[in-house]
């Protein structure tokens, strides 16, 4: 069997130490959660989203738990000016970009006949454009690098589906092959691309399920382990693909989704 070197040591693999990750929706919610594993792996940390207040807090306890740089960035990931901003700060600020993770997504439910073209637009903007046009801007920066990890968020709804989810399941899927065609572009740079999709965690995004016993009590019935995720349960999947422990995966997908999808 091939011996590791001492300075490949399976943990070693996974420290971040002076790198730095870029997390769209690292401000709250499993952007966050993620943001703070990659944090306590050693990156630096640059956060995007939209709400400053709320950026300055997260920003503020990454730097004071972890002691790493973390800085934020007012950014709206559907707006090709202000992704191209927040690129440009991180390297200003950083240097470099090693990891991306794009997190920030949201979700409109409702009947087909009840949704306007305005809402489906406003899910595939955020979550589907938003997140090809961060990948757009930071490639080029890794390929110049000649390494780079990128996570897109997913979601089990990528590869199975309920109802009264039209746009978000359209963009979910939309993100799978996104993942799967950029990972062949960049194999060859030393970058790769891969997707986490996860079931139910109790965050903003979810607060329409969290506020209604009975959808709350419908989804645990449907989840082999029985309960939603808790937040720090995508961290170790995130700091898995954000590392160069996960050297030979790219294209691929992670469920985490306490056995959901594969019922
Ligand atoms: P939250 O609602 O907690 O967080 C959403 C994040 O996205 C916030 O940081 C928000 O920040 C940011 N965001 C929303 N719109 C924009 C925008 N236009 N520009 C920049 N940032 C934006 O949700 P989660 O953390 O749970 O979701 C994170 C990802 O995980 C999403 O892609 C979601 O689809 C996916 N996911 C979540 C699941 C769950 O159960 N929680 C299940 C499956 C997938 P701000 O408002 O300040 O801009």
């Amino acid at each position: 069997m091939e011996q590791r070197s001492a300075q490949q040591s399976i943990l070693n693999l996974f420290r971040l130490h002076g790198q730095t990750a870029l997390v769209t929706g690292g401000n709250r919610g499993l952007g966050l959660a993620m943001a703070q594993a990659l944090a306590e792996a050693g990156a630096n940390i640059m956060i995007a989203a939209r709400d400053e207040a709320t950026n300055q807090q997260a920003a503020e306890k990454l730097r004071s738990l972890y002691g790493i740089e973390c800085l934020s960035t007012s950014c709206d990931v559907t707006n090709e000016e202000s992704v191209r901003a927040a690129v440009a700060q991180t390297i200003d600020q950083f240097g470099k970009i090693d990891v991306l993770v794009n997190s920030a997504g949201i979700n409109i439910r409702g009947a087909i006949e009840t949704l306007s073209l305005d809402d489906f637009k406003k899910v595939q903007e955020v979550n589907v454009t938003g997140t090809w046009l961060f990948c757009r801007e930071v490639t080029p920066i890794m390929k110049q690098h000649g390494y780079g990890r990128i996570i897109n968020m997913g979601s089990m709804l990528a590869l199975t589906a309920l109802a009264e989810r039209t746009p978000y399941a359209t963009s979910k899927g939309a993100i799978l092959q996104l993942t799967r065609a950029l990972a062949m572009e960049v194999a060859k740079e030393g970058i790769t691309v891969n997707a986490i999709l996860p079931g139910p965690f109790a965050t903003e995004i979810n607060l329409p399920l969290l506020n209604d016993p009975e959808k709350y009590q419908a989804f645990i019935a449907k989840i082999p382990l029985g309960r939603w995720g808790e937040l720090h349960e995508i961290g170790g999947i995130a700091l898995f693909l954000a590392s160069p422990a996960s050297s030979y995966v790219t294209g691929a997908c992670f469920s985490v989704d306490g056995g959901w999808v594969a019922q």
